[in-house]
């Protein structure tokens, strides 16, 4: 047995992690004081810490594990591929099956429009991809100039430098000097927090049309692409407004330019479709992907890529000079393979659309009649609660953003439930294998969590 199985007390553990390990998007210093919590297995949807806790994995890892945890279907389908080629290139001209048959299953599932796809690790490394692909392809195209890639306030792409400049969070930007020169950013879709008087309907319209007068500032001549989640993940589950995308369609089918689709969590059947694209009917160029393709086994992302952009990017000749040591990695790629085969086999992609989806969306909505909850809303098996100071304002925040909402996740985890917060915001995004039984339990927990925090806010002075 070469894993690592759990011999030590937890505070031995603890001590070490803070000792050695430094924490991705984390406090190190605070969380180093208050000690990790260690997570020793997994099954299904359920988590075990150290101390033989069990909790409810809400957020499917980290947007990833569709399938569920503990599969051990996956882990035979990599063990076989690991004793077979654990390892090769996909430089020299040279290839390998798992490979093979995973570009060709994703090209089945993909838009019929998209039937290439470069790999790498991750959505980070997916992106850097995208940045260095559309300039190419411009290149290759003729048209040197095009080279402003337009982004989101708010959205997010990754932590690589690329990723970090593509999306829009300002407080990653401020850390490294980002954006990288030919970035712009328009405004976010979200209209619960910068709606104002406008409606939905009014305000999706509204912020579409920025991307048409950024487009028509910076000069269609130099814009290489648009980029954008069909719903922002980690901005907060950002839903948009149900005019939004067919405006952005419009405006982009008059315009030249590319659109990059980032399905890196709306991907592999989180709302009820292969992909967030078939869930909006939007035709992207070009789709990142990443986290649901292996749900989480093994790291593997990649980038599908439209006839359009193959026309440019390959039938014109000529080496791309980019790629990784680990792009198309085989046991990634039977990971990959097996993970999709489950996702067909249980019909999970169904499930959400037509069963769980519905179900949990139902019940989870309903927490917007808590009275610390200005919206809970849910599309797929994506959703999220608005945590607010005065129900019925929208326009009023707590004063101190983000530690309501910290409060609450840390409540959720004593009562045994993994919800994420941004900011003031609950984020959900369980594993598509969730039962009934387990959705009603998430919804009992919420629930709890919600009267716990509401109490607490009061005790301390806050409501
Ligand atoms: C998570 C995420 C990424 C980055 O993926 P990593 O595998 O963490 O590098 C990119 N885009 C979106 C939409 C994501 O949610």
């Amino acid at each position: 047995m070469s894993a690592v199985s759990n011999i030590y007390p937890t505070a031995a553990l603890q001590a070490v992690d803070a000792a050695h390990h430094i924490h991705p998007f984390t406090d190190t210093k605070a969380l180093n004081e208050e000690g990790t919590r260690i997570i020793t297995h997994a099954d299904g949807v359920w988590l075990t810490d150290s101390n033989g806790n069990r909790i409810l994995d809400g957020m499917a890892g980290l947007w990833c594990v569709q399938v569920g945890h503990g599969r051990q279907e996956i882990a035979d389908a990599v063990h076989k591929q690991m004793s077979e080629l654990s390892y090769y290139n996909t430089f020299f001209k040279t290839s390998h099956p798992p490979v093979i048959a995973l570009s060709e299953k994703l090209a089945e599932l993909a838009p019929a429009h998209m039937n290439r796809v470069f790999y790498c690790s991750s959505g980070s490394e997916a992106n850097d991809t995208v940045f260095r692909m559309v300039r190419h392809y411009w290149d290759q195209m003729g048209q040197p100039d095009k080279k402003v890639i337009i982004g989101r306030w708010n959205g997010y792409h990754g932590s690589t430098l690329a990723g970090t400049s593509l999306g829009g969070m300002k407080g990653m930007h401020e850390q490294g000097d980002l954006p990288v020169p030919g970035v712009r950013h328009i405004d976010q879709p979200y209209w619960y927090g910068e709606g104002g008087d406008m409606s939905p309907e009014d305000f999706g319209i509204h912020v579409a049309r920025t991307l048409e007068k950024a487009i028509d500032e910076i000069g269609e001549d130099k814009v290489a692409a648009f980029i954008a989640e069909p719903i922002q993940g980690a901005g907060g589950v950002i839903i948009p407004p149900e005019t939004y995308w067919p405006e952005v369609k419009r405006i982009l089918s008059e315009r030249n330019i590319l659109f990059v689709a980032d399905e890196v969590i709306c991907g592999f059947g989180r709302l009820g479709t292969w992909f967030g694209s078939d869930y909006y009917g939007l035709e992207p160029d070009l789709m990142p992907i990443a986290k649901g393709l292996t749900s989480g086994y093994l790291p593997m992302g990649g980038v599908m890529v439209s006839d359009r952009v193959a026309e440019g990017l390959i039938n014109k000749g000529g080496e791309f000079y980019h790629g990784y040591t680990y792009s198309g990695h085989p046991a990634c790629a039977a990971a990959a393979l097996a993970n999709l085969e489950i996702i067909q086999r249980e019909k999970l992609v169904e499930r959400v659309r037509d069963d769980i989806g519905p179900y949990l969306q139902k019940s989870w909505t309903a927490l917007g009649d808590h009275p610390l909850v200005g919206e809970a809303r849910m599309t797929g098996l994506m959703g999220a609660m608005e945590l607010v100071p005065e129900k019925g304002n929208r326009q009023k925040a707590f004063a101190d953003k983000g530690s309501v909402g910290t409060l609450c996740r840390d409540i959720s985890f004593q009562n045994g439930m993994v919800m994420r917060a941004v900011g003031d915001s609950m984020i959900i995004s369980p594993p598509l294998v969730l039962s009934h039984e387990e959705a009603d339990q998430l919804v009992t927990i919420a629930r709890k969590t919600l009267d716990e925090t509401y109490t607490e806010l009061k005790r301390i002075g806050t409501l």
